[in-house]
Parts: C-alpha cells; sequence; structure tokens
C-alpha cells in the first residue's frame, strides 16, 4: 500500500481570524445594501459583475498570486477563509470563482508572460469570467477520450467540436479548453491533448443553454465552427495537457465549496430548531456538525498542502467525495428533523422554499467536477489497490 496519502495537521494562524472579521463585515454591508439575500437559496449561484468588482477591489481574488499580477502573495490558507466566508454567506461568487480556483493558477504557470500580464490583473479586479471546457458530449469522466479537435493553421489554431456541461459559458469571457491535437499514443491514451486559453467572443463559437432541474440556467453546450485561435493561446506543451489538466483537479476538487453548497438549510435548521432542541434533534444536529468539523479539517488539510507547494489529488479526492455525499443528504436529513416540529415555526416558509430548492440541486452536487465512483478509483490508485 502507498505510503503517500497523508493529511497534514494544520490550523488555521491567527492572521487568518483578523481576515475572517474583515471579510464578515464586507458581506454584512454587502447584504444591508440589498446585493444578495443569504437566505434566498440559489443566490451563491447567481452572477453579479459589479459585485465580484467589488471583491476584487478588496483584494480577495487572485490572493495566493504574485503582486506583479494584481495578487497579493496571501496564503492558500488565508483564500480558505474568504472562499468559505463567501460560501457560508450564500454570496454570488460565480463570476470570478473559477478564474480564482484553477484557471488564474493555470495561466500563471503555463501561459506566455505577454498574456500572464495583461489577463491576471484583470481577474484579480474581478473583470474576468472564465469557464472550464473539459466534458465533452460522449467523454465526461474519460477526460482522455476528448475529441474536441485544434487543427494547426498559420499563425494558430482552428477549434472545431463540442464542449457540454459548461458552466456559465453562457456569461464567460475565456474559456481553458482541452483539445486533440493529436491521436493518442500506443504506449500513452492520454498523450495527444492539448490546452488553449480561448476568447469566448471568437467568431464561431455558439453557446446553447442547457437547464438544470431547479430551472436555473447554469451550464451549456458550446460548439466550435473553426473558432481562430492565435498561437500565444496555447498553454503549456503541445500533446501533454493530461499532465496540466490532472494537477487542475487538486484546486478544483478540496475547497469549502465542496461540501458547502446547501450550508443554508443546516442554517436553517438550527433557527428552527432553536435555543433549546429536544434530544432527537440535538442529537442530529450535533452528528451534522461533527461531520462538518471533520470535512473541514480535511479540506484545511488539503489548503495547508497547496501552500506547500504539493499535490495532493488523493487526498483532495478524498474531501470532495466525502464532502459532496454529506451536502447531498443534508437536505434530506433537515426535513427527517424538521418534520414533526410545529407547522407554525417562524421560519416554515424560508424552510420549506430552501429545502425544496436543495432537493432539487442535491443530485449534481456528485457529479460536478468528478463523480463519486472516479474519485473512488482514484483514491483506489492512490492506496496502491487498482
Ligand atoms: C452542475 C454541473 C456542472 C458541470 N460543469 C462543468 C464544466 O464547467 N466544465 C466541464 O468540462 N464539465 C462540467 N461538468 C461535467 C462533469 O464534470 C461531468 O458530467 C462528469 O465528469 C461526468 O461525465 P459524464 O456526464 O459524461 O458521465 P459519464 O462519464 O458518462 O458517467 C456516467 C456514469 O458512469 C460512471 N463511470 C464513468 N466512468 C467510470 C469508470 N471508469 N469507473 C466507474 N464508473 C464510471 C460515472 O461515475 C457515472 O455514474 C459539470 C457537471 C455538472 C453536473
Amino acid at each position: 500500500m502507498s505510503t503517500n496519502l497523508q493529511f497534514d495537521q494544520i490550523r488555521l494562524p491567527t492572521e487568518c481570524e483578523t481576515l475572517r472579521k474583515d471579510v464578515r463585515a464586507f458581506l454584512a454591508d454587502e447584504i444591508a445594501k440589498g446585493t444578495f439575500d443569504p437566505h434566498r437559496p440559489g443566490h451563491g449561484d447567481s452572477h453579479d459583475r459589479a459585485f465580484s468588482r467589488r471583491v476584487g477591489a478588496k483584494g480577495w481574488i487572485g490572493m495566493t498570486w504574485p503582486k506583479k499580477y494584481g495578487g497579493q502573495e496571501r496564503t492558500f490558507l488565508e483564500r480558505y477563509v474568504v472562499t468559505e466566508e463567501f460560501r457560508v454567506a450564500n454570496a454570488p461568487v460565480r463570476m470570478h470563482f473559477v478564474a480564482d480556483r484553477q484557471s488564474g493558477p493555470i495561466l500563471l504557470k503555463y501561459a506566455p508572460e505577454h498574456i500572464k500580464s495583461d489577463i491576471l490583473p484583470r481577474i484579480c479586479r474581478g473583470e474576468l469570467c472564465f469557464v472550464i471546457g473539459m466534458s465533452e458530449p460522449g467523454s465526461g469522466s474519460d477526460l482522455f477520450a476528448a475529441k474536441a479537435k485544434a487543427t494547426k493553421v498559420d499563425g494558430g489554431w482552428r477549434l472545431n467540436g463540442s464542449k457540454v456541461w459548461t458552466s456559465n459559458a453562457h456569461v464567460a469571457d475565456y474559456m481553458i479548453g482541452l483539445f486533440r491535437t493529436s491521436p493518442p499514443s500506443k504506449e500513452n491514451r492520454r498523450h495527444g491533448l492539448t490546452q488553449f486559453l480561448i476568447d469566448m467572443k471568437a467568431k464561431g463559437i455558439a453557446v446553447n443553454p442547457i437547464y438544470q432541474m431547479t430551472g436555473q440556467h447554469d451550464f451549456n453546450e458550446v460548439v466550435f465552427d473553426g473558432a481562430f485561435m492565435p498561437d500565444d493561446h496555447l498553454l503549456g506543451e503541445i500533446d501533454g495537457a493530461w499532465k496540466q489538466a490532472t494537477s487542475e483537479l487538486a484546486y478544483e476538487r478540496s475547497g469549502p465549496e465542496r461540501f458547502l453548497e446547501t450550508f443554508y438549510v443546516m442554517l436553517e435548521l438550527i433557527r428552527a430548531l432553536g435555543p433549546e432542541p429536544d434530544i432527537r434533534s440535538a442529537e442530529g444536529l450535533g452528528r451534522l456538525v461533527a461531520q462538518l468539523h471533520t470535512l473541514r479539517r480535511m479540506s484545511v488539510s488539503v489548503a495547508g498542502m497547496l501552500q506547500a507547494g504539493k499535490e495532493p489529488v488523493v487526498e483532495g479526492s478524498i474531501v470532495k467525495d466525502l464532502g459532496t455525499i454529506w451536502e447531498q443528504k443534508l437536505p434530506h436529513r433537515v426535513r427527517e428533523l424538521t418534520a414533526f416540529l410545529a407547522p407554525e415555526i417562524g421560519n416554515r416558509a424560508t424552510l420549506e422554499e430552501q429545502l425544496a430548492f436543495a432537493t432539487a440541486v442535491a443530485p449534481k452536487l456528485t457529479i460536478q467536477g468528478g463523480t463519486t465512483e472516479i474519485l473512488r478509483g482514484i483514491i483506489a490508485r492512490g492506496l496502491g489497490l487498482r
């Protein structure tokens, strides 16, 4: 069995608590101004460019990146606190979140200098929305079966094919997309894919909506019909993107957003139970809090490992697997725990609205960012079991 699997014991340092107070004050002010309603389900999923700009002005986007690109050179643990507070408050982060979490770090590693100097400061200012162009019809879990093609032409590349389930593509400025530049080799079926920075305003890109069960327009099909990308939009190694795409997943899978998407129902549960819950309810709530605390310790540990320059892909997969299952079950558990409360409890209408929304959202939680089965395959491999 592999001995590499390890969750380092990490505690958030004191500077994180000072930052947490600043973030809470900012969010309280935004709520008071009416920017968003922390009790309205789905609000955390909305796009608000003006809000993202105000977050950028606080220095809370790209906060771990070098100052010369607009970052703050702060730690992954400080970034963790900001992400956690924004999620718990149900704040509308979608416009900037993917760029902050994973697209920016890819550009930092693989983009040419002039692209970094142009784009990274704009991400930090909250001006740009990025999307992930990995999944295709016929290759979601099996990323390396991607067929969408990039063909070399004079001065750049022509893109053809389709991406699917592309969250936020209808509002996006840029995609980081995975395209086939050569067939897979005999020795390595992952060979032959290349990552590109794609300007979503380019000619030859059509974005078609796909609606969620909640009725939200969240993700899309994106069809490329000869869209042209210049040479300097190629990221990293031609045909070698499988290494880049794999390391991106440690960023994508371990953050507090992976267990806080339905957290608002837990807050509503606490309000509904009041200060003196009966013993059954107290036991149920206690279990949820203990499980959440454990998830949080594991997720903070992964943030600490990212800070230390490690690539905790297996540990991140464990957090995502456990976290998404927990948040998926949460609405059902809250419904059980509130079923026998008096119908006239003060927040019944809000609770019912939130439960209805969270129940419709729940199925997608264990699919987005890698399905449960795929994560368990990665974990098994990390443990040396396959
Ligand atoms: C809300 C949401 C947002 C998303 N946003 C994006 C996005 O922005 N960009 C993007 O690129 N993608 C996005 N996705 C796509 C997501 O990552 C894929 O849906 C996911 O990887 C699964 O791929 P698939 O839908 O093709 O299912 P499939 O890969 O066909 O899987 C179907 C079933 O088979 C199982 N399965 C597949 N292969 C194996 C295996 N080897 N071993 C065991 N079981 C297996 C899966 O676990 C699943 O249960 C999003 C998905 C959702 C739900």
